[in-house]
């Protein structure tokens, strides 16, 4: 039985509407009943005893046929579907008088051929809509407003140690309010645009202080990518946004210069610049200062690298671009021979770390997606790609089961890996180098290439050398030391912060025994050194170093074993010598920080969250008086690292240590990699100009072509 209120509303308009324009004797049968929406039940089951439809009742059903036939399908109710084959029975007993339904395929085409025509309407109407925007965007008479310029910006005074003029007030400082308004903040001045410092950026809130960055490149660079550009995966311009984009939000300054070095104890900065052949140096004041100038590729002594490529900036990767193809086309002239095209069609890449690797697989890729296409065929026969790595394995920081994958997937594509391998030197047109057989013996071995990348990890620049001998306190060879604050060890404190790959955070637990000791000590009017703490003074000694070594804090995870462990004497309580052998311990087993964009990146946050904290409770602290002293320490935590994992392509695969688990794959871990990276890239632009490069990648193909 149907029940009266699952007849629709459509269903009885369609019944009221057929049965009022043909009076027959079905109207009769159906009398007194009334078409509403509750009483259309009756009117079904009156319709149903009418079969096979008489003659006097076809008008109705021809009628009810026309109503109901355009409806869709699914708008029908059970109820509806018996009203329509009532209403198809009778009109098939009247052939020619009702429109025919359409068949499925007809009404399949109508259906995709309007939505076609919707999605058209909407793609025609939004380029219209583009047009009339990008007509809006020429402007033919750009205004010409006076723009007030301080004195001091346009004639700085001079002063400092080297009586250079200080840019104490910028020129575009007093061009709109709200620069005007950080004029007086506190000066920031930043060194580098890396990943460090773009992180800062964006992290920093507005109108806190007067941004100034300083960089001899006004761009950020997506790394990760770059190898994808020295083939033409992606473009260079792909890789990387203005600075000046990511400044504006916060209304700061950029400066394109080099930082020479710092005046701790007067607060500037020595920045100079090149314009026509001349070097011009000035000073850059600053209140606080974040050096994250990066590193620089390490040679490892080797000698003849001025005949290697690198793979650090934007235009090692146009260089190497250029070259590549240059050999190509050099390989199929005429008058090359045999052994020269083999030369130049040698590519041997001096490192197996991710760059390493990740350049490998491009070449690889290019090769047999691009290089076949478009050149004659012998060419792919006779490249030849070589790996060099000094240790056993290449990608030898990731998971042991991934650097295996990577080495087969090398293996299964005719790309030779030579590990425990160790360049001797590089000539013009051959790469001299040792390896380790596993019998032990040492090899010395030759091969001639005709483009060779040097990636064999990072060293320090040249201005952070000139830093570190600055102060006495920085003792690490590879990079400047900051302490857990991330501020630079030496400088005066709370000023001066070092981020990213120029440094490097030490720990040195057992050097802050004292520390640890003194405020137990205190409690028991004993010496720190002839403290005996209890377990329960251990726990209140462990609290203090995890948040003062938040690293630390996985290595103290276990305070009772550790208690036991270092408990050599059984007395119940460690002693000074226990205790310190127990934080050597801990020392030793903390690493230092990798020297990658995600290390950079997460420090640049918390310094940015740090300045916007200081930033805040500044107006209260000049209040009280409280300018001196551990602020960092006093009002923000230290910083901990927390790695996310390690991703890195190898060829149409790509292979992820994310947490402890790791894991590799095919394309679609491809799509994986790629879209890790993709939602790290900084700005909605890149993300387009990315997606664009992929696309156009695989519609067309590379373009081989030596721009
Ligand atoms: C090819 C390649 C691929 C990489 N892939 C990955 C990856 O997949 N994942 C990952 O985590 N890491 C990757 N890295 C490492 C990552 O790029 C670095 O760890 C990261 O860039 C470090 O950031 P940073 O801010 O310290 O320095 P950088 O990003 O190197 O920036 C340094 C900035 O300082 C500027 N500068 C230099 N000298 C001076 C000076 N004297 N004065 C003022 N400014 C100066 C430079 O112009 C630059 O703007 C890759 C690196 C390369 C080269």
């Amino acid at each position: 039985m149907f029940a009266p209120r699952i007849v629709s509303h459509a269903t009885s308009r369609c019944l009221r509407g057929a049965l009022r324009s043909h009076p027959s004797p079905i109207l009769s049968r159906l009398e007194p009943v009334k078409f509403t929406k509750s009483t259309g039940f009756n009117v079904i089951r009156s319709l149903r005893t009418v079969h096979p439809p008489a003659a006097s009742t076809r008008g109705t059903s021809i009628s009810l046929a026309r109503n109901l036939n355009p409806l869709p399908k699914r708008r029908f109710s059970p109820v509806l579907l018996q009203v329509r084959r009532y209403a198809d029975a009778a009109a098939k007993a009247a052939p020619g008088k009702v429109k025919k339904p359409r068949s499925a395929i007809v009404k399949a085409c109508i259906r995709t051929l309007t939505m076609f025509g919707f999605i058209g309407a909407v793609f025609g109407g939004a380029i219209i809509c583009f047009f009339i925007y990008d007509a809006t965007t020429y402007s033919e008479d750009p205004e010409v407003i006076d723009i007030p310029v301080s004195e001091l910006a346009l004639n700085p005074e001079r002063g400092g140690p080297k009586n250079l003029p200080i840019a104490r007030v910028l020129v575009d400082d007093d061009e709109s309010e709200g620069r005007f308004n950080c004029k007086h903040k506190p000066k920031l001045v930043i060194l580098g645009c890396g990943w460090g410092s773009v992180a800062i950026l964006k992290t920093l809130a507005a109108d806190q202080y007067h941004v100034t960055v300083v960089s001899p490149s006004n761009y950020f660079l997506f790394t990760p990518f770059l190898p994808s550009a020295t083939v033409g995966t992606l473009e260079l311009r792909s890789l990387v946004e203005p600075i000046r984009t990511i400044l504006a939000r916060i209304k700061g300054h950029f400066l394109q210069a080099h930082a020479e070095g710092v005046e701790f104890s007067e607060k500037l900065v020595e920045v100079s610049q090149i314009i026509d052949g001349e070097k011009r140096h000035f000073y850059l004041p600053y209140d606080k200062l974040i050096i994250g100038v990066g590193s620089q590729t390490n040679t490892h002594g080797v000698n003849g690298l001025e005949h290697c490529q690198f793979l650090k900036t934007i235009d090692d990767a146009r260089k190497i671009r250029k070259r590549a193809i240059g050999n190509f086309e050099k390989a199929v002239l005429p008058t090359t021979s045999d052994e020269e095209r083999k030369r130049l069609l040698s590519f041997v890449i001096c490192g197996g770390g991710p760059t390493g690797i990740e350049f490998a697989a491009e070449i690889y890729d290019m090769l047999n997606e691009d290089l076949i296409r478009h050149y004659p065929r012998i060419l792919r026969n006779e490249v030849s790609v070589h790996v060099i790595q000094s240790r056993s394995h290449i990608l030898n920081t990731y998971d042991e089961a991934l650097s295996m994958y990577a080495e087969e997937r090398f293996a299964r594509d005719h790309v030779e890996v030579y590990t425990n391998a160790r360049v001797q030197e590089v000539k013009q047109d051959k790469i001299v180098f040792s390896e380790k057989t596993d019998d032990g013996k040492v090899l010395t071995k030759e091969i001639p290439f005709g483009l060779c990348l040097w990636s064999t990890g990072v060293a320090q620049t040249d201005f952070a050398k000139n830093l570190a001998t600055q102060l006495d306190k920085q003792t690490n060879k590879h990079a400047l030391e900051t302490d857990t604050h991330l501020r630079l060890i030496g400088a005066p404190m709370g000023d001066v912060y070092a981020i990213g790959d120029c440094a490097t955070v030490q720990y040195n637990l057992a050097q802050n025994i004292m520390t640890f000791l003194r405020d137990i000590a205190w409690e028991k009017g004993k010496d720190p050194k002839e403290v005996h703490l209890t377990f329960k003074d251990w726990q209140t000694v462990a609290l203090r170093v995890k948040k003062r070594f938040p690293q630390a804090g996985q290595h103290l995870r276990r305070l009772d074993k550790l208690f036991q462990q270092y408990d050599v004497d059984h007395s119940g309580t460690l002693d000074f010598k226990e205790f310190s052998e127990l934080l050597s311990t801990i020392d030793d087993n903390l690493t230092s920080l990798p020297a990658t964009a995600q290390r950079a990146h997460q420090q640049g946050q918390y310094l940015g969250r740090k300045l916007n904290k200081l930033a805040q409770v500044a107006p209260g602290m000049h209040a009280n008086g409280l300018l001196d002293g551990d602020l960092d320490e006093a009002y923000y935590k230290a910083f901990e690292y927390k790695h996310l994992g390690s991703l890195a392509y190898v060829g149409n695969a790509a292979v992820f240590d994310v947490q402890g688990y790791s894991f590799a794959g095919g394309v679609a871990a491809v799509y994986l990699w790629r879209s890790a990276y993709f939602a790290q890239s900084v700005s909605l632009r890149t993300r387009f100009l990315l997606f664009m490069d992929w696309a156009k990648r695989a519609l067309f193909g590379r373009d081989m072509m030596d721009l």
